[in-house]
């Protein structure tokens, strides 16, 4: 069914890539986007096909991450129904300055849905001074506090999405104090950052990025992160990892991105997997 499945998006070319050698050891994908896979890149079999190729690969367990109400509240009904599939709820740090009058209430919608069973992290939020203005800035820094609290009511992970604003991330966690567990997803920093945030025993989750030929400081920051921090991630269906870049992701290219990650550590593959697959179970599960 892969040949099928076309990218309708100008800034992802083509088919989906063919499936990688499946791991040996199962891995979670730690954060992926189901509904704006199947929609944008319009996979005929949905969401059951993406859950049973990832599964084929050996990432048979995936965290399905809101970006706003409407995502968050498909993310809790496709964990209802799929087994394989838990759900994070959140309003994304480019929604909340869209939201103006209308933040609070999507909140309050936000705050409902963390209650879920299914439900095991709050996120993404955080800060992404990428796209946002001035203005914007303090529309996204209430709502990444709100989320915090939300995560420490609910006693669930704080997912962020860091944006080039490490240093704001760092200072708005400790002024409102970081829930117990903290992941970075698609983490972005340097050896540096990373050294930082492992010595404050958050997960480093690293995405298809890792394998970009530009990314050395990355790579470094990788080598400085004990695998028992890591996790790894799709962000599906952007960031395909090499030799696909360009191409739509999905969680049953994990493979590459993990294989990557054992080369350039240094760590054997199946115990990369293995501690993956347990700070996973950790921190999202059960399934
Ligand atoms: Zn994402």
């Amino acid at each position: 069914m892969l040949g099928a499945m076309r990218s309708t998006r100008r800034q992802r070319q083509g088919e989906f890539p063919p499936a990688p050698e499946p791991l040996a050891v199962p891995v979670i994908d730690s954060h992926t986007h189901l509904d704006i896979t199947v929609a944008e890149e319009g996979a005929p079999g949905g969401v059951a096909e993406l859950v049973g190729l990832a599964a084929t690969a050996g990432v048979d367990r995936l965290v399905q991450v809101g970006v706003d109400v409407e995502s968050s509240r498909l993310g809790v009904d496709l964990a209802a129904r799929h087994s394989a599939v838990v759900a994070t709820v959140a309003l994304h740090p480019n929604e909340a300055p869209r939201l103006g009058a209308q933040l609070d209430e999507a909140l309050r919608v936000i705050e409902g849905l963390a209650a879920d069973e299914r439900v095991r992290g709050i996120g993404e939020t955080g800060m992404d001074t990428f796209r946002t203005g001035d203005e914007g800035r303090a529309a996204q820094e209430a709502s990444f506090r709100a989320h915090i609290a939300i995560a420490k009511r609910h006693g669930k992970a704080l997912v962020i999405h860091d944006r080039e604003a490490h240093a704001d991330i760092l200072r708005i966690l400790d002024d409102e104090g970081a829930p117990e567990t903290v992941v970075l997803h698609c983490f972005s920093g340097d050896a540096d950052f990373a050294a930082e945030c492992v010595r404050r025993g958050y997960l480093l989750s690293f995405a298809g990025t890792v394998t970009f030929a530009n990314a050395v400081a990355l790579r470094d920051a990788a080598r400085v992160t004990p695998i028992k921090q890591m996790l790894v991630e799709t962000d599906a269906p952007y960031l395909t990892p090499m030799p696909f870049r360009g191409r739509p992701n999905a969680s049953y290219l994990i493979p590459l991105t993990v294989r990557a990650l054992a080369e350039t550590t240094g760590a054997d593959l199946d115990d990369l997997c293995a501690a993956i697959s347990a700070t996973g179970d950790r921190v999202f599960g059960p399934w």
